[in-house]
């Protein structure tokens, strides 16, 4: 099973904090905290988001977390884009370089934290680059954990823009655009260069069987993810994630495995993620 999306260091975006307490921890204690995690959910890899803002001689935030996967078995790092210095010719060449090393899986763009639409030109060249390099462009999409985000910017409708643009690129819709998930299910069904990941739709403590609002509120987004992977009709666009560490991987998997049809598990929960991501 793959968890295509989880954190290990905190993203450092405007508004977030550390995004959780694990994530203060020595790296060693966060190591050891996903192992058991993975473990325990026979996860065998697991992608994780770098962090935003790291100087010229880690231009995309990827350090921190190659230093993690050097103690995780199977952790590799999403590099994060920055649209501040999409425009920067040596910014992008160090970019080049690195995606060149083939360490980085995907990469990132915070819409809505930083607010710069998906059409931005700043984000063009890292789309071709992740063209060329055959990795996906990952789209933090719907609600955002910060008051200084920008909703517009995190719309799924943003997507079919560049998808229309990019179509030799490869893009994944993080958290299914929730609470738009039917707007993102669209984008799906209509691109055919589009994917989303199930990760973060709940997070916290809202997976405790024991509180009847969450029951009610989990009945919602169980719906809403129903109604959008049925509209979608892509059922190898789907991708499973967590958002680890907001969400323990191993009921999270339960979750999400009570709601997508059993016959599609074998897809949504590791094969789409091997093609997407070239593992
Ligand atoms: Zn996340």
């Amino acid at each position: 099973m793959i968890d295509a999306h989880v954190h290990v260091v905190p993203p450092n975006l405007p508004g977030v904090g550390s995004l959780a307490g694990t994530l203060r921890m020595r790296p060693e204690a966060v190591a050891a905290a996903l192992v058991a995690e993975m473990k325990a959910a026979r996860v065998s890899h697991a992608f994780a988001m770098g962090e935003w803002g790291t100087g010229d001689d880690d231009p995309l935030g990827i350090h921190r977390t190659l230093a993690l996967a050097d103690l995780v078995p199977g952790l590799r790092p999403i590099g994060i884009c920055c649209p501040k210095r999409g425009d920067l010719p040596d910014h992008l060449r160090r970019v080049e370089d690195e995606l060149a090393r083939g360490r980085v899986v995907a990469l990132k763009c915070y819409l809505g934290y930083l607010h710069y639409e998906p059409a931005h030109p700043n984000y063009r060249r890292y789309y071709e680059l992740a063209a060329h390099f055959n990795i996906p462009v990952v789209f933090h999409t719907g609600d955002t954990y910060s008051p200084e985000a920008k909703l517009k910017y995190a719309h799924p409708l943003g997507v079919d823009e560049v998808a229309v643009d990019h179509p030799k690129t490869k893009f994944v819709m993080a958290h299914l655009g929730n609470p738009w998930t039917v707007d993102a299910a669209e984008v799906i069904y209509k691109n055919l260069n589009v994917w989303a990941d199930l990760s973060g739709l709940v997070v916290g403590d809202g997976l405790e069987p024991t509180e009847a609002e969450h029951f009610d509120t989990l009945n919602d987004i169980a719906t809403r993810i129903r109604t959008a992977f049925r509209y979608a009709e892509r059922p190898n666009r789907f991708l499973f994630g967590t958002d680890w560490p907001l969400i323990p991987i191993a009921p999270y998997r339960e979750f999400v495995g009570q709601i997508i049809p059993p016959l599609h598990h074998p897809a949504v929960f590791e094969d789409n993620a091997r093609v997407v991501f070239k593992v």
